[in-house]
């Protein structure tokens, strides 16, 4: 079996982590933060000091940081995985973060001899913690089916998406359909508030029709009852929409509906609700609505 290095212990590892560690696999645990390492060492993990440590005795690397600094630093910093590892390693990224990042460490791996994967992860918090995750990958389809039973114990579906790069470039795809869904849950919730529609009415409408979403009805349960519990942090959302602005204007994309949703999102980050659930961008929508959606 193999031996698995895992960095980066925030909502989303933790989740991963715990499942890989059901599934038995050795494994070693790095986070900038240690003391959350702690429930893990319990379980059996191998604490590390520095990323470099971390990957020395790991045949497989997973990762899963919050941004493309966090990456900077993990991966290329001092004491980072580069420092670490050796030839026939695999290192797969599940960041949400620019496709050309992605280029640039399969380029500094392949220079260490290490096979490289970016593989970012669709679902929030409940998915990584039950197996349910939905992960897109890019890199050398035969190092996509070598780690794939590794990737399968943490997901429900694994897609090759083609070469370096090509994971990230779906995963912000992806997003862009969850912040426009997000958004148009709000300006739909307060257009119904303000015409004095039943919010729970709304929802079992939405939950039935031709045009529900599985967000429609997660979000908008939490949302109907003010639940903004952090899955998948507003800061998080804004950092992608920025990804998103940027990948686009390289590829001259047009994106002019994720210009005006990465507004509300600046403003709800601007007041305070960076930490919140990414939901709470419908909060910024609210504030130019004067009225609360709630039950
Ligand atoms: P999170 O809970 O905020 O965790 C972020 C992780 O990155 C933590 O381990 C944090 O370490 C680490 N980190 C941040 N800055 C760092 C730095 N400069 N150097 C080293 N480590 C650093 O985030 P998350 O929700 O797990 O998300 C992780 C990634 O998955 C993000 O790219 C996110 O966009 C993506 N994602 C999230 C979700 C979701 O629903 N949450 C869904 C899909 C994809 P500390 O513990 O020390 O802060």
């Amino acid at each position: 079996m193999d031996k698995i290095a895992f960095l980066g212990l925030g909502i989303m590892g933790r989740g991963m982590v715990d499942n890989l560690l059901k599934a038995g696999y050795a494994l070693t645990v790095w986070n900038r933060t240690a003391r959350k390492c702690a429930p893990f060492i319990k379980r059996g993990a191998t604490p590390a000091a520095t990323p470099a440590e971390a990957v020395q005795d790991a045949d497989v690397i997973l990762y899963c940081l919050a941004d493309d600094a966090a990456v900077e630093a993990v991966v290329f910093g001092p004491q980072g995985i580069l420092e670490g590892v050796r030839p026939g390693q695999i290192a797969v990224n599940m960041t949400t973060q620019l496709p050309a990042l992605s280029l640039r460490e399969a380029a500094a791996y392949k220079a260490k001899g290490v096979h490289f994967l970016d593989a970012p992860v669709f679902g929030s918090k409940n998915e990584a913690a039950h197996a349910g995750l939905w992960i897109v990958a890019g890199g050398e389809r035969r190092i996509f089916q070598r780690v794939k039973p590794i990737l399968e114990k943490l997901s429900a579906t694994t897609h090759y998406m083609g070469g370096h790069g090509k994971g990230a470039s779906m995963k912000l795809v992806g997003n862009l359909i969850v912040a426009s869904q997000l958004h148009a849950l709000g300006e739909a919730m307060i257009l119904a508030a303000k015409a004095g529609l039943n919010p729970r009415d709304v929802l079992d409408v939405l939950h039935v029709t031709d045009f529900k979403s599985p967000i429609f009805d997660g979000v908008g349960a939490m949302l109907v009852e003010r639940n903004f519990e952090t899955h998948f942090a507003l800061k998080l959302m804004l950092k992608d929409a920025n990804l998103i602005a940027r990948f686009a204007e390289q590829l001259r994309a047009p994106t002019p509906a994720s210009a005006v949703i990465r507004e509300t999102i600046k403003t709800a980050v601007n007041q305070g609700w960076g930490e919140e659930n990414a939901s709470a961008l419908i909060k910024a929508l609210e504030m130019q609505a004067g009225v609360e959606v709630k039950a």
